[in-house]
C-alpha cells in the first residue's frame, strides 16, 4: 500500500521526509521518491526498491546541489498499479513545465483519455503511470490552455 508524506516548516524538508518514509515503510511499496522546492527549481530524487537506496541517492544527488535550506517538500512510496516499479515510474511526476511535482495514491480510471487529449496538445509523457497525467493536466490548467 502506498503512502504520502509532505511538509512545510522550519526544518530541512529532506530530513523530515526521510523520517516520514521510514514511518510509511510498514505499508509496503516498490519504489519511492521526493521533491523539494529549491531556490531556483524543484529538486527531485526517485528510486525503485527500498528507502535505504533513496537515503543514499538523496545524500549523493541532492546534498551537493543544495547550498540552501529547503523547507517545503513532498514524498511518496509507490505500490505500482500502472507501469513497472522503475525509477521513471516512481513519483513525484512533473508537469510539462517542470514547475509542478505531483504524488498520487490510487488509480485514475480515465487516464488514457486525458493522456491522449494532452498528447494532442504536444505534452510529452515520460512514465507509464496513470498519475503523470494529473501533473500535466494541472500544469495545463495553470497555463489557461485547457
Ligand atoms: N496508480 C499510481 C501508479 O501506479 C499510484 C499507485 C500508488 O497508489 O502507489 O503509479
Amino acid at each position: 500500500m502506498c503512502g504520502i508524506v509532505s511538509c512545510v516548516g522550519d526544518k530541512e524538508a529532506s530530513q523530515v521526509l526521510l523520517n516520514g518514509w521510514r514511518r510509511l515503510e510498514y505499508r509496503g511499496y516498490d519504489s519511492a521518491g521526493l521533491s523539494l522546492i529549491g531556490r531556483d527549481a524543484l529538486l527531485s530524487v526517485k528510486r525503485p526498491g527500498k528507502v535505504a537506496a533513496l537515503n543514499q541517492a538523496v545524500r549523493e544527488e541532492l546534498s551537493p546541489k543544495k547550498n540552501e535550506l529547503c523547507r517545503i517538500g513532498g514524498a511518496h512510496t509507490r505500490w505500482a498499479t500502472h507501469g513497472a516499479p522503475t525509477q521513471v515510474n516512481a513519483h513525484p511526476h512533473l508537469d510539462e513545465s517542470g514547475r509542478i511535482a505531483l504524488v498520487h495514491n490510487g488509480i485514475i480510471e480515465n487516464y488514457r483519455y486525458i493522456r491522449s487529449h494532452l498528447e494532442g496538445k504536444d505534452h510529452t509523457f515520460h512514465s507509464e503511470t496513470d498519475s503523470e497525467v494529473l501533473a500535466h493536466l494541472i500544469g495545463d490548467f495553470l497555463k489557461g490552455t485547457c
